[in-house]
């Protein structure tokens, strides 16, 4: 059988792993750009950047490679509801809500606060246009209590309709769009596309797109390594829960037929706790320092809550990366969502609480 110009390279590499269910939301692969003013500017050997800004057309970024897989499952599954949860301003959020309309099925939400900014209260613009069914949670804190009784109230009504989305999309379907993307990179690497890094930076929320590539390049025989920078709390991004989300999806694909995979251990992965600054969603002003600085050299636009705080890190390494091959890992959706905002109507489609959100003055 040949290779068909639009087929995941997993499905390519390991035919019976079309058996997790598949559909396409976006625009795979992703370009793999060099980007040599900035390695000047930085001082560094070289600089690549894998743009998954362009998975796709109505929002990219790094959730629509998870969700081709677990929507594919929601609609397999005969579902016509999807939840899920996240923060006031997560990218999660609004592309599940984005792209379940897009296949038909209703996005529900439990929504818990986080620092508003101008980006967070476009995030909730750009959402609002989905007609959501969301469900404010008062604190973090209280987000486990009001899952447990979202699952209760389920079982309890029989209710098998909605399916769950764990948060970041970081299920062990989810994460097969990470390894899925490594492979993707190996084969632009056989391709002559760019030459093998020496090490990749990517942002680390729920360590999903962190634990998708290190197995992902382990399964494509690649050396280089892999760092993700920790954005998010400890207690729901660290190295032994990263491991444990690997090693779940290699049962998953093994269990589809797909290849044997290696076991990861904690000690396998690489993450920096030193630039979340106060906290998820608390810009840092080294984070705002280089997102000038890239979106200068590059046009490349970062945010501070995720991109801009693993570029930080990448910046900071600078003399030790002086004769590296570096790739960092463009996790930010670039879809221009403009069109989409000037149709909100947040009186009418996002619950009545939010509206003080955006009569409170932003910081700076
Ligand atoms: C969600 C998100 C991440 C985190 O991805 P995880 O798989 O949850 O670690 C990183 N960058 C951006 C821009 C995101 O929206």
């Amino acid at each position: 059988m040949g290779r068909s110009m639009n087929d995941l390279e997993i499905f390519d590499r390991y035919p019976a792993t079309r058996a997790l269910g598949h559909v396409r939301l976006g625009n795979l692969p992703t370009p793999v750009e060099s980007y040599s003013a900035l390695a000047e500017k930085l001082g560094i050997g070289e600089l690549w950047v894998k743009r998954d800004d362009l998975t796709g057309s109505i929002y990219g970024g790094n959730k629509v490679r998870k969700l081709e897989f677990i929507l594919a499952d929601a609609l397999a599954g005969g579902h016509e509801r999807v939840w899920t949860v996240g923060a006031l301003g997560s990218h999660h959020v609004l592309a599940t809500a984005l792209y379940a309309r897009e296949v038909g099925l209703e996005p529900h939400a439990l929504h818990f606060p986080q620092p508003v900014t101008a980006h967070v209260l476009e995030v909730l613009q750009a959402l609002s246009t989905t007609q959501p069914v969301l469900t404010p949670v008062e604190s973090k804190n209280g987000l486990p209590f009001a899952m447990a009784k979202t699952h209760i109230r389920e079982w309890l009504s029989r209710d098998k309709n909605p399916y769950y989305i764990p948060g970041g999309g970081s299920s062990p379907l989810g994460v097969v769009g990470y390894v899925n993307a490594a492979l993707e990179l190996a084969r632009q690497i056989e391709d002559g596309a760019c030459a093998e890094p020496d090490v990749i930076y990517v942002a680390a929320g729920t360590c999903g797109t962190l634990a998708g590539l290190i197995l992902g390049a382990r399964l494509a025989g690649l050396r280089t390594k892999i760092v993700g920078v920790r954005v998010v709390d400890k207690v729901v991004c660290n190295a032994p829960l990263t491991a444990h989300m690997a090693n779940k999806t290699s049962r998953l694909i093994r269990d589809a037929g797909g290849p044997e995979l290696p076991k990861i251990c904690a000690g396998d992965v690489t993450l920096l706790d030193d630039f979340i600054g106060e906290g998820y969603g608390k810009e840092t002003s080294e984070g705002l320092r280089v997102m000038e600085m890239v979106e200068r050299h590059t046009g490349l636009e970062l945010d501070p809550t995720y991109t801009a705080k693993t570029f930080a890190a990448l910046d900071a390494h600078a003399e030790s990366l002086a004769d590296k091959r570096v790739l960092y890992w463009h996790t930010l959706s670039g879809a221009d969502l403009s069109a989409r905002i000037a149709l909100a109507n947040i009186e009418r489609d996002l619950p009545a609480s939010y509206r003080e959100l955006f009569d409170t003055p932003l910081p700076h």
